[in-house]
C-alpha cells in the first residue's frame, strides 16, 4: 500500500490493539492474530485490473493507453470511487487512491467498499471523439467487473458527467435487460443523475470547515476553553474573527468551496487568493469569485492570465505565480488541486494555520507530521472531501427507486450526514492527542474491524 495512507492505517490498527474497550473479548494471541489478519487485509487491494485500451485517433493512428480499475476492499459494500484521467496516473497512485475511499465510506458510513479507476492521459490531447472512444473502451475493457452491485465508478479529476453518461450508455448497451442506473454515478441530471452531485464536493469541503469553525466551536466553546490540546485552542482563537483564505485549484472542488466561503454569512471570510494550472489571481482585498467562476465557464475552465484578461472579467486583482497561492501569508488554505502538492520541499513555507484538503493525498506523509508538529489544523482529505461520494450515494438511491430528490433535500442530506461524522470525530479530536486525519482512519478501521470481525472474517 502507498506510503502515507499505509502508514496511518498500520498507526490506527496499533492504537485499537491497545485500546482495551476494542473488542475487548479478544485477548492474547487470538488478539495479536486477529490484527495481523486486519493488516493483511487493509494493506492489500482485493484486485487490481489492468488493461491497454486500443483507439484509433482521428489522424488514423492506433494508440494502446493504460488504464486501470482497483478495488480494494468491499467490507461494506460494492467497491465505489472515480475514474481519473491524468497523465500522472499509475498503479500506485490508483491502489492508494483506493485505499482512501475505503476509509472515506467506513468513516462517513456510507455503505460502499473502496476503489479507484485511472487512465493514462491528458484529456486536453484528445478530441470530443476520442475521449467518447476511450470512455466506451474503459467500460467494454473492465465491464465484467463493474456494475451496481459490484463496482461503481464516478467522476474523478479529469472526468465529469459527460464521461459517465457516456460510460453509463456502454454498460446498458453491452448488458441489456439489466439495471444500469446505479452503475454509474456523477452523472448529468438528464440522465438520471442527481440535482447538487455537481457541487456536493466543494460545497462538503466548506461545510466541514465551517461546521468546525463555526457550529461546534459555538456550541462546545466552554468545554473547549478548559481542554489542553492545542489545536482546541487554535479553533477558539479563529471564532468569529475575520478570516482571509487562498484556495489551490479552481476546477469543480475549488471554484464551489470558493463560492461557498464569498456568500457565506457566518464566517467572516475574504477569498484572496485563488489558484489554477497556470496562475495564482491574488487581492488582499478580496476576490470577486461569482466574477471569476462567470469568466472560467468562458474561457474553456482556465483564470485569467493577464492584466487584460483581468479587466475583461471585470475583477481586480494582481496575477502571481501558480505556486505562489501556497505559501501565502493566510489563516486557512484549501487544497483542491491533486496529490503531493505540499512536500518536503516547501512544507517550512506555508504560513496558513489551518488547511482543509478538498483533493486527495496533496501532503506527502512527512510535510503532514511537520505541519502537525507545528501546531497547523489539518482537516483530512477523507472527513472534508466526501460530499462526492455521499451524493454519488443518494444519486445510486435515487436510481434503484426511481424517485428524485430536489436539490435542497440533496443538500439537507449531505450535511446532515457530515455533521454526524464530525460530531462523532471533534470531541475525541479535541480530546487526545492524535491528529484530526488519525481520528478519522482510527474510526474507518474501527468500523472495518468490528464489521471483519462480526463476519468472521479475521482468522
Ligand atoms: N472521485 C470522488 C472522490 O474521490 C468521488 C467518488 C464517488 O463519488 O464515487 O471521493
Amino acid at each position: 500500500m502507498a506510503s502515507q495512507t499505509g502508514q496511518i492505517v498500520q498507526e490506527s490498527l496499533n492504537a485499537l490493539m491497545q485500546d482495551e474497550l476494542f473488542l475487548p473479548e479478544l485477548q492474547g494471541l487470538t488478539r495479536k492474530q486477529m490484527f495481523t489478519s486486519l493488516t493483511a487485509i487493509l494493506s492489500t487491494p482485493n484486485h487490481i485490473h489492468k488493461s491497454f485500451l486500443r483507439i484509433s485517433l482521428e489522424d488514423g493512428r492506433v494508440v494502446r493507453i493504460p488504464a486501470f480499475r482497483v478495488q480494494h476492499n468491499d467490507t461494506l459494500g460494492p467497491y465505489k470511487g472515480g475514474i481519473r484521467f491524468h497523465e500522472s496516473v499509475n498503479e500506485d497512485e490508483v491502489t492508494n487512491l483506493a485505499v482512501l475511499m475505503t476509509l472515506k465510506n467506513a468513516l462517513h458510513e456510507v455503505p460502499f467498499g473502496g476503489g479507484k479507476g485511472g487512465v493514462i492521459l491528458n484529456p486536453r490531447d484528445f478530441t470530443e471523439k476520442e475521449l467518447h472512444l476511450i470512455c466506451k473502451k474503459y467500460v467494454q475493457y473492465f465491464s465484467d467487473v463493474l456494475g451496481p452491485d459490484k463496482d461503481i465508478p464516478a467522476p474523478d479529476v479529469g472526468t465529469g458527467e459527460r464521461e459517465m453518461d457516456w460510460m453509463m450508455a456502454e454498460y446498458k448497451s453491452i448488458r441489456p435487460g439489466t439495471p444500469y442506473r446505479g452503475s454509474f454515478t456523477g452523472k448529468s441530471v438528464v440522465n438520471g443523475g442527481s440535482l447538487g452531485r455537481r457541487e456536493a464536493t466543494g460545497k462538503g469541503v466548506y461545510f466541514s470547515f465551517r461546521y468546525l469553525l463555526h457550529d461546534f466551536v459555538h456550541e462546545h466553546s466552554r468545554w473547549l476553553a478548559g481542554s489542553k490540546n492545542v489545536f482546541a485552542q487554535t479553533a477558539l482563537a479563529y471564532r468569529d474573527q475575520p478570516l482571509t483564505l487562498a484556495i489551490q485549484g479552481f476546477g469543480n472542488v475549488g471554484s464551489v468551496t470558493a463560492n461557498e466561503a464569498y456568500h457565506c454569512t457566518q464566517l467572516n471570510n475574504k477569498v484572496v487568493a485563488v489558484s489554477d494550472r497556470n496562475v495564482t489571481v491574488f487581492n488582499p482585498e478580496g476576490l470577486d469569485i461569482p466574477a471569476l467562476i462567470d469568466f472560467v465557464s468562458k474561457s474553456a475552465g482556465d483564470l485569467p492570465v493577464s492584466e487584460e484578461e483581468l479587466t475583461k472579467a471585470g475583477v481586480k486583482a494582481s496575477i502571481l505565480d501558480r505556486e505562489e497561492v501556497l505559501t501565502l501569508d493566510v489563516d486557512v488554505l484549501f487544497l483542491a488541486a491533486l496529490e503531493d502538492q505540499i512536500h518536503d520541499r516547501n512544507k517550512d513555507q506555508i504560513k496558513a494555520n489551518i488547511i482543509v484538503e478538498g483533493a486527495n493525498a496533496p501532503i506527502t506523509g512527512e510535510a503532514d507530521r511537520y505541519l502537525n508538529e507545528k501546531g497547523v489544523m489539518i482537516i483530512p482529505d477523507i472527513l472534508a472531501n466526501a460530499g462526492g461520494v455521499i451524493v454519488s450515494y443518494l444519486e445510486w438511491l435515487q436510481g434503484r427507486e426511481t424517485q428524485f430528490y430536489s436539490e435542497n433535500e440533496v443538500y439537507h442530506l449531505l450535511s446532515e450526514k457530515m455533521k454526524g461524522t464530525m460530531n462523532t470525530i471533534l470531541p475525541q479530536f479535541f480530546g487526545d492527542p492524535y491528529s484530526l486525519r488519525q481520528n478519522c482512519y482510527i474510526q474507518a478501521v474501527l468500523k472495518l474491524s468490528t464489521i471483519l470481525y462480526r463476519q468472521g472474517k479475521l482468522y
